[in-house]
């Protein structure tokens, strides 16, 4: 299957990967909306909302809760988005979940650096 999550996820492509479980990969948008921006995708190839299974999503949304709090207390980032994209605004054609950090003043930083920061031990 020609699916780009799919690759990131079997280790074809390379991705700053921040999470990973038995059901789901975390990696950093390689064209972030913001500093951190972070997407959490089934390892399981499913197009959309209307087609994952509840057990996935709800496992989404509690993976989603604990980065965003890590990603954005090492970002020092003081809120944050969830967005979720379907049908024709879904660019890539398997499901995923973004956070993005917000930030009251543009925050730059180069995606390595991000990767490092939040990748850092305790
Ligand atoms: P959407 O519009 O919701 O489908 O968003 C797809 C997102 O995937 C965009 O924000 C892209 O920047 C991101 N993206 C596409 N290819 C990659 C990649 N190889 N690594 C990381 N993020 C990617």
């Amino acid at each position: 299957m020609d699916c780009v999550f799919c690759k990131i996820i079997n280790g074809e492509i390379p991705s700053y990967k921040v999470y990973e479980d038995d059901i789901v990969v975390a990696f950093l948008d390689i064209n972030p909306f913001s500093t951190g921006h972070t997407l959490i995708v089934p390892k399981v190839h499913t197009l959309d909302l209307e087609t994952i299974d509840d057990e996935t999503l709800n496992h989404i949304m509690m993976v989603a809760r604990k980065i965003a709090k890590d990603i954005t207390r090492k970002l020092d980032a003081p809120g944050y988005t969830l967005i979720q994209n379907n049908g024709f605004v879904e660019e890539v054609k398997h499901f995923h979940l973004h956070v993005i950090p917000k930030y009251k003043k543009d925050k730059k930083m180069d995606i390595k650096d991000v990767y490092e920061k939040i990748t850092q031990s305790e």
